[in-house]
């Protein structure tokens, strides 16, 4: 498979793409546009970007080219053992998941805009870029030159890229891996501090997990000068838009947050994975009930690891932990969805506000049930296990062999750490809706935290020394620090 792809007029934001299918043997294919992106777990339809398509032989002789279904087209190659197909693709929106052409800057999420032969996706795929002169190219993927390599389509639309002529670099290195991050924007990053971070909460999260999966990492970053919060997980690299490109501290706190966050995902999700996304199917709806796990304790760990590898204060931390709170018990306490739910449903309305008192975010609601979880199991065993126990079994038993879990396999991974079934914690945190307050403040009162609810609805954490609460902060915080 060769895709070549150019920008004849930037400015149009079209890019045209020259897709060549050799060893074409049947009297019919099928070729697949995504329907959706991994990450976001919604229909994006991603075909309504297409402008025109077409598709000819070698000779240049025109094949019949007709839909099967809303980004499925049937092509009749007559006999010709390579089919070439060309289309244009209109990339001009900026956020964590699209593609973006203009004179300055290439970005490409080939999860857009590159499609398979049916039958034929396990195939290595090969990218020529015709980039203007001078530009520097940011991706996961294997690269010669201006030739991209990819192992199969699924590598292909895992690896996002960034190219221009001014993107800027650092690289580190933790243990055996290499580390690049790359900016792309009107500022001038403080790289010292930025690798000086970088590089705390990365050896803390492979600490944790005791092993990385990929060899390199590449964070991916787009920064605008407007507001922008937006990350995506992937294979080796995460893409990230932010803004508004402003001096100061807070594009720092979002950037180190929104890594934090990502980093984790190479375990959780993207090896960690939920058995009914193994393998992705790019054609429609992939519907999973365990979003709770792959986003909220990615939520849960992304700001834990700032504390943890001394990153963030405890006050930085607390205020993260206030912010999920804030998010749910101010927008969806009263839903009547629990996280199972509202994880299968993802695919309906995830993404948007929704209809009131209905669902609840898997990130937020998912984070604070990751919380509940780790603070139970290390008051149980007096901080020798905590929630590190479960995420690591299940990079063992799961995500190194690659082979997928379900809602079961995690809860016998977790009452296995936990030495006794955990009903209370499925039935009304997991796949229940019973008010969670509760047992949060249960939970928190271990550690010395109390979560207030005003009467106002407004969500406060407030530290507690001493009095009814015994807390165990020390322990908490030391294992924490460790
Ligand atoms: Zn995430």
């Amino acid at each position: 498979m060769h895709y070549h792809i150019s920008a004849e007029d930037p400015l149009s934001h079209f890019i045209d793409i020259v897709w060549s299918i050799d060893q074409v043997a049947e009297p019919e294919i099928e070729i697949q546009l995504p329907a959706w992106r991994p990450g976001r777990y919604e229909i994006q339809n991603f075909a309504k970007n297409i402008q025109k398509i077409e598709a000819l032989a070698e000779d240049g002789s025109k094949l019949f080219i007709g839909k099967v279904s809303k980004d499925r087209w049937r092509i009749l190659p007559e006999g010709h053992s390579k089919v070439i197909v060309r289309y244009r693709y209109f990339a001009q929106v900026q956020n964590a998941g699209t593609s973006y052409v203009d004179d300055t800057l290439w970005y490409l999420n080939f999860i857009n805009f590159a499609m398979y032969v049916e039958g034929r996706i396990n195939e290595p795929y090969q990218v020529s870029l015709a980039l203007p002169q001078g530009y520097r190219i940011a991706t996961g993927l294997k690269r010669e030159g201006n030739t991209l390599l990819a192992p199969d389509f699924y590598a292909l639309v895992d690896s996002p890229l960034l190219a221009s002529s001014t993107l800027q670099k650092v690289e580190y290195k933790v243990g055996a891996v290499d580390f690049y991050v790359w900016m792309h924007g009107a500022l001038k990053p403080n790289w010292e501090r930025i690798l000086y971070d970088f590089r705390r909460f990365t050896a803390e999260q492979i600490a944790t997990m005791g092993s990385f999966p990929e060899r390199e990492y590449h964070f991916l970053n787009l920064i605008l000068p407007t507001p922008y919060y937006h990350g995506v997980e992937h294979r080796n690299s995460t893409m990230v838009v932010l803004g508004p490109d402003a001096e100061g501290d807070e594009l720092h706190t979002d950037l180190l947050g929104v890594s934090a966050h990502e980093l984790f995902h190479a375990w959780n999700v993207i090896r960690i994975r939920p058995l009914e996304l193994l393998p992705y199917d790019f054609t429609r709806e992939n519907y999973f009930n365990t979003c709770f796990v792959a986003e909220g304790c990615t939520t849960y760990y992304g700001d834990l690891f700032l504390k943890r590898s001394g990153v963030f204060g405890l006050d930085e931390y607390i205020k993260e932990l206030e912010v999920y709170m804030k998010r749910h018990f101010e927008g969806s306490n009263q839903a009547s969805q629990s996280l199972l739910e509202s994880s299968y449903d993802l695919w309906l309305d995830g993404y948007e506000r929704g209809i009131p008192g209905r669902k609840v975010s898997v990130y937020h609601k998912g984070a604070l049930v990751a919380l509940i979880l780790d603070l139970f199991l290390r008051k149980k065993s007096n901080h020798s296990q905590s929630l590190d126990d479960v995420m690591r079994l299940m990079w063992t038993r799961f995500g190194e062999p690659f082979k997928g879990y379900t809602l079961q396999d995690y809860q016998q991974v977790v009452e296995e750490v936990a030495g006794e079934k955990l009903d209370w914690y499925w039935d009304s945190c997991v796949a229940g809706s019973a008010p969670l307050a509760p047992i949060l403040n249960d939970a928190l009162a271990f550690v010395g935290l109390q979560m207030n609810i005003s009467e106002g609805g407004q969500v406060a954490v407030v530290v507690r020394h001493g009095g009814q609460f015994q807390p165990d902060r020390e322990a908490w915080l030391a294992s924490c620090q460790k």
